[in-house]
């Protein structure tokens, strides 16, 4: 789960890792009063979960309360468009006015989980302020990797690679290596699978401090963190993903227009491949889940539907824990209830098999009764 810069910022100052004073501002009537007791510059910044505000002209620095006043008021409200965003853009519902700060270097900083070690690794690069994937394709050499082992924790020795890596200077190694400590703890303790700071400033001042703040949570682990899930925003969510899960289903929205329906991740990634290998695209990803109950198969079959994207319909399902007659029942009542008129493709192996296909055969409905995988793809390529 994402969350907010202003609220990654919270979070950073209760570990005490240094961020600009700032207040947020989710009305128009409230731009003025908020900015009289701030002194100039002003960052305005737009509160979205994704990145690349700046340049999208999500993040303006203000010299005077009327640049401010100016900015505020054009950002708040504004259907911003990033890199990250798509075309559409998001709708910023939360500006953030933070104090400017005097910026005389720019440094990036990152802890992810490095899943092809099965550890941490923390990205450091001189070049903060820009894409870290330019950075990462053009100068290679100047963005420094360090894998942490998440049994032995952040090692001392690491975390001076860091500095003479970045060229900290002396004078603020200091408050570098303690804002470095307090980051990871609060990586490991919030569960996160990315934090990120970019940039990461070192002030005219001599001090260093957080300007942007990223944060992913691992979504497992939010049973644990009651303050953070309370930060969630469902207002960027898929409407889609966001009933699927409501309704206990792990779905995901895809481009394509054959929507699917399986048990099983494995079984999932599987189908889609077969739906591309008939030439097709997907729609989605839907599993079920192995105990389905043919509620939640009614669920899915709505929540596939409801996408107007959507052309024909590959089920496929392997009957182990969820018997294939119960699936049968599901997606009957689930088609007699919408008004089906979509083909669809069933591929149905496993337990109770034989009945599930006479519920299908027999209900009268447009079900194509797929014999194995290959029988499936040509049934589809001919959607
Ligand atoms: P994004 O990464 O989404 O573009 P950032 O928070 O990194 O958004 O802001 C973009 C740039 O704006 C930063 O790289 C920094 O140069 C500048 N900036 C952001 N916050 C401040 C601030 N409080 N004071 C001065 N400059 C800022
Ligand atoms: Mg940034």
């Amino acid at each position: 789960m994402k969350i907010h810069e202003y609220q990654a910022k919270e979070l950073f100052r209760t570990y005490g890792i240094p961020v600009p004073e700032g207040k947020i501002c989710t009305v128009r009537e409230d731009i003025s009063s908020l900015l009289e007791g701030i002194t100039m510059p002003v960052a305005v910044k737009a509160q979205i979960l994704a990145g690349g505000r700046g340049k999208g002209g999500g993040v303006v620095l203000a010299r005077t309360v009327a640049e401010a006043q100016k900015a505020a008021e054009r950002i708040l409200g504004m259907q911003l468009v990033t890199k990250q965003t798509g075309a559409e853009g998001t709708e910023v519902k939360t500006i953030l006015f933070e104090q400017g700060v005097n910026i005389a270097k720019e440094l990036y900083l990152s802890i992810l989980v490095d899943r092809d070690r099965s550890g941490i690794v923390i990205i450091a690069s001189r070049d903060g302020g820009m894409e870290i994937e330019t950075v990462a394709a053009e100068t290679p050499e100047r963005i420094i990797t360090v894998h942490v082992n998440p049994l032995l924790g952040l090692q001392g020795y690491q975390i001076r690679e860091l500095i003479f890596g970045l060229e900290i200077a002396p004078a603020v190694t200091k408050c570098f290596s303690s804002i470095i400590r307090k980051l990871f703890t609060l990586f490991i303790q919030s569960d996160c699978s990315l934090v990120e700071i970019n940039p990461l400033v070192i002030t005219g001042e001599n001090t260093v401090i957080a300007l942007d703040a990223k944060m992913d949570i691992d979504s497992n682990s939010l049973f644990r963190h009651p303050d953070i899930l309370a930060m969630h925003d469902s207002s960027e969510e898929d409407e889609f993903e966001a009933t699927a899960a409501s309704h206990g289903l792990n779905y995901i929205r895809l481009n394509g227009t054959i929507g699917s329906m399986v048990n099983g991740a494995g079984l999932a990634m599987a189908t889609m491949d077969l739906i591309k290998q008939a030439g097709l695209e997907p729609a989605n990803f839907l599993d079920v889940g192995g105990g389905a109950s043919a509620e939640m198969v009614e669920n899915g079959f709505r929540i596939i539907l409801s996408d107007p994207k959507i052309r024909g319909i590959f089920i496929n399902i392997f009957g182990g824990i969820l018997r294939c007659d119960i699936l049968a029942e599901g997606v009957v009542a689930a088609a007699r209830k919408i008004g089906l008129s979509l083909p669809v493709v069933v591929r149905m192996e496993g337990t109770n098999v034989e009945a599930g296909r006479r519920i299908l055969a027999e209900s009268g409905l447009s079900l194509s009764n797929a014999k194995d995988l290959n029988h499936a793809a040509e049934l589809l390529a001919a959607i």
